[in-house]
């Protein structure tokens, strides 16, 4: 089996990389480091069945050799991410989705879309069934997120009945685990961060919102088990187990034994009040469940950030220098190259937009990270 992961090295693609790697499949990893570390996939670099490039999935992409899947995760997840480079992130859920998609049928693959639990937006029905079509602002922050994968998972879907490719959606719930940047803005990172560093926890709103929160490896099997069937979706993949914003801040200071206090900052806008997903589907259809609890994960989570190059870890992306897969051996560089599709990337060929990336267009104020942006959050 060979698998193009596209988004590899990011939290989820490098998990992703090192679970079909150990179990003898050929991988190429694609990702542009936005928002993904080189570090992440360093440890398969050596690995003669791995291969990293560095390219940009909106890009149409050129890979040598026969491909039997293609998992599409490109694109920036966490809130602070999609939020700072708003262009960007509605063309990674369109270009690089019809580029992926592309790719997937020229090679007759199975073509599998992570989605999210963000396409059903801040949700009237609770709990979140696949049926439920969804409560989203169109026009709102979060928009250059939830309305680009919406357009992903409609463009998927519209591969699947007319040119006949092998999709396959899932929409993934709240997930954690290893490998989050601590820079990420998500809450786990920024309490856990917090909570290790002593500084006060940065409770949005009231704190009586609720998440899901999935570990990462219950997270991989759902994806591996999508992957090798031909199941269309779309499939939640999260755990059920849910709990307010507020429990979670007291379960980091707990599990750290950190002397943190809770402060309370301003709700971001449009932020989903309730989040818990039906995951029926996935049991049937896949045979799958979460099995680690959230006491365990975040144990887990916070013994990976106390290594202290985590702890330290700065930002990366195109924030703050791009990290390159230039300097590490086994690392190829994919110049673009977009035959056929001029008109539809003409303006990153001219540079137009990528000549965006870097600059912070997020109210950091509402939207803080774990570490320095934080405490400036806090204010
Ligand atoms: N949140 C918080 N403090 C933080 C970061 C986030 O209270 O430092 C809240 C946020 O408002 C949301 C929830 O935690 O209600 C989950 O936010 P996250 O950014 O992790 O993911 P989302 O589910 O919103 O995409």
């Amino acid at each position: 089996m060979r698998t193009l992961v596209t988004g590899g090295a990011g939290f989820l693609g490098s998990h992703l990389c090192d679970a079909l790697i150990d179990r003898g499949d050929h991988v190429v990893c694609l990702d542009d480091l936005s928002s993904g570390r080189v570090a992440n996939v360093s440890h398969l670099l050596d690995c003669e069945r791995f291969t990293f490039v560095e390219a940009d999935a909106r890009w149409e992409i050129t890979l040598e050799g026969k491909f039997d899947a293609v998992a599409h995760l490109a694109s920036p997840a966490s809130p602070p991410d999609y939020l700072e480079r708003p262009p960007e992130s509605l063309t990674a859920g369109s270009h690089a989705t019809l580029s992926a998609l592309n790719f997937a049928h020229a090679n007759n693959a199975r073509f599998m879309l992570a989605s999210t639990s963000e396409v059903y937006g801040d949700p009237l029905v609770h709990l979140q069934p696949e049926t439920y079509w969804g409560n989203v602002n169109p026009i709102g922050p979060r928009s250059v997120y939830d309305e680009a994968k919406r357009f992903a998972e409609a463009m998927t879907t519209s591969y699947g009945a007319a040119r006949g490719v092998n999709v396959g959606i899932i929409r993934i719930f709240n997930t954690y685990g290893p490998r989050m940047r601590a820079d990420d803005g998500r809450v786990i990172t920024n309490f856990i961060v917090q909570a290790l560093r002593g500084a006060p926890l940065t409770l949005y709103g009231n704190g009586q919102q609720t998440r899901s929160f999935c570990y990462v490896a219950d997270l991989i099997r759902g994806i591996v088990g999508m992957l090798d069937c031909s199941e269309p979706g779309p499939i939640n993949l999260g755990n059920p187990e849910e709990l307010s914003m507020k429990e979670l801040a007291e379960l980091v200071i707990h599990i750290t034994g950190s002397t943190s206090e809770i402060t309370h900052c301003p709700l971001p806008a449009d932020d989903p009040t309730r989040r818990k997903p039906v995951i029926e589907q996935a049991a049937q259809r896949l045979g799958w469940a979460p099995s680690v609890p959230i006491e365990i994960g975040i144990k887990q989570t916070i013994e990976w950030f106390q290594h202290p190059a985590e702890m330290n870890a700065a930002p990366t992306g195109n924030r703050d220098g791009r990290e390159s897969g230039r300097r590490h051996r086994g690392a190829l560089v994919q110049e673009p190259h977009v035959p056929g599709f001029g008109q539809l990337y003409a303006p990153w060929r001219s540079g137009t937009i990528s000549a965006h990336w870097g600059r912070a267009n997020t109210d950091r104020r509402r939207f803080p990270r774990g570490g320095g942006d934080t405490a400036a959050g806090a204010a």
